[in-house]
């Protein structure tokens, strides 16, 4: 191929006729229609907060979820994925939860799982993207392109643990900060606490997702809501009656609210922003954005840099010649420290060897001494005893002798 001068001419032609390739744009929905969408959701927010409530009232159908227990040792995620068709359009979903989110006495490491998690969905893409035969089209991604971060309704504003782990996220996920069960707070009440959290998020430099402007046809509807976040919202499944209609909605002794008024709630423009409006610019930012900095700073770590001609820095082949030739002399660093830790272990076990045998020499020498002894000890005991038994014979013999003489003597009387 060859190389595009800078100064190339390039002329603009007018076609005489329809010659086919305006069908570009349509070849392309097409094939991504055909392909499917993928959509990924992480609810982070404490156990009873309404996180699977408010998924189900979003998507409309139920999620089947095991109800969470307030008595998680430590915070789990757990994903679910569903395969969902809207006209012709497939999205698979997957919801993912923080089991025991803020539960637990010391929540001060409840962020560190969701971190790995969403580090952990990165690494896999990556290892994908530098396989030599790497399937990225039909790749099933697994990356958060959306963090709704549940805040609870009561409360002037956020809590540490909240602003703490959104801190830590921003840089991860897209994160959207909505207030769960709106209902349980007034009107009045909810106003003030949406601006206490946009306030606090502002003061602590926490960036959280905002809908994009660049796009003309969408603008101004994003900047409005951009000026809406958080989003307080209502979750239920429940049909009730109001009028003659049936909607979703909580029924309360005072009355109803119904989660799809826009008067009562934003979840109407919680699900405008997230489905309809931005899903794909979420993705788009969780690829480029997301993903791209966990990239750079993933490859930075091994060493890689991007080859620039006016500096000094390596090529792609130099880092590789760079990274092989360390890898090896950290392979030959291993095998002589082991080599030299394989010499102490036998050096080392002689001398366990040797001070064993010292030790049973001693002992069978001290072994001897005692036998000697002894036997030394019965011999002369042997030579008593003989001693006793012939004093005790000579005096038998000087007895029976005296006996004989004193018969004799009364016989001749
Ligand atoms: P999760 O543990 O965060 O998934 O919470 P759930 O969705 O299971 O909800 C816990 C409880 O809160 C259930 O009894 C729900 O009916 C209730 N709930 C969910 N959403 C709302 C809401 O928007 N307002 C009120 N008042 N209650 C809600």
């Amino acid at each position: 191929m060859m190389a595009t001068s800078e100064n190339e001419e390039k002329r603009s032609l007018e076609l005489s006729g329809d010659v086919g390739f305006n069908s570009l744009p349509c070849q392309l929905v097409n094939k991504l229609v055909a392909r499917g969408f993928c959509f990924n959701v992480l609810c982070v927010g404490q156990t009873g907060i309404g996180k699977s409530t408010l998924m189900n009232t979003l998507f409309g159908r139920t999620f089947e979820m095991e109800e969470a227990s307030h008595y998680e040792e430590e915070v789990k995620l757990h994903s679910q994925t569903h395969e969902l068709q809207e006209n012709t359009v497939k999205l698979k979903l997957t919801v993912v939860h923080t089991l025991g989110f803020g539960d637990q006495v010391n929540n001060e490491h409840s962020y560190k799982p969701i971190l790995d998690h969403l580090d952990a969905q990165f690494e896999k893409y990556l290892e994908e993207e530098l396989k030599i035969h790497r399937s990225l089209c039909s790749y099933e991604d697994t990356r958060i392109h959306a963090c709704l971060y549940f805040i609870a309704p009561t409360g002037h504003s956020l809590r540490a643990l909240d602003l703490i782990t959104m801190k830590k996220l921003e840089s991860k996920v897209n994160v959207i900060p909505v207030v769960a069960k709106a209902d349980v707070v007034s009107k009045n009440d909810l106003k003030i606490l949406k601006k206490n959290i946009m306030n606090e998020l502002l003061s602590y430099g926490v960036q959280i997702y905002q809908f994009p402007t660049e796009d003309e046809d969408v603008a101004e509807l994003n900047s409005s809501m951009n000026t809406c976040l958080p989003f307080a919202v209502v979750g239920s499944t429940e049909d009730v009656k109001v009028g003659n209609r049936m909607v979703k909605g909580r029924l309360y002794p005072w009355g109803t609210v119904q989660v799809e008024n826009e008067d009562h709630c934003d979840l109407v423009k919680l699900r405008e922003m997230l489905l309809r409006v931005n899903t794909e610019d979420l993705r788009e930012q969780t690829h480029c954005r997301h993903y791209e900095l966990y990239r750079r700073r993933k490859l930075e770590e091994m060493g890689f840099k991007d080859t620039d001609p006016d500096s000094q820095s390596f090529s792609l082949q130099e880092t590789y010649e760079a990274k092989r030739k360390e890898f090896f002399r950290e392979l030959q660093h291993k095998e002589e420290s082991m080599r030299q830790m394989f010499v102490n272990k036998v050096k080392e076990t002689e001398a366990e060897l040797k001070e064993k045998e010292k030790e049973l020499h001693d002992r069978f020498e001290q072994l001897k001494r005692v036998h000697h002894e002894e036997k030394k000890h019965l011999e002369e005991k042997r030579r008593k005893l003989e001693e006793e038994m012939n004093a005790f014979n000579r005096r038998k013999v000087a007895a029976e002798t005296l006996l004989g003489h004193a018969l004799q003597g009364c016989s001749q009387q």
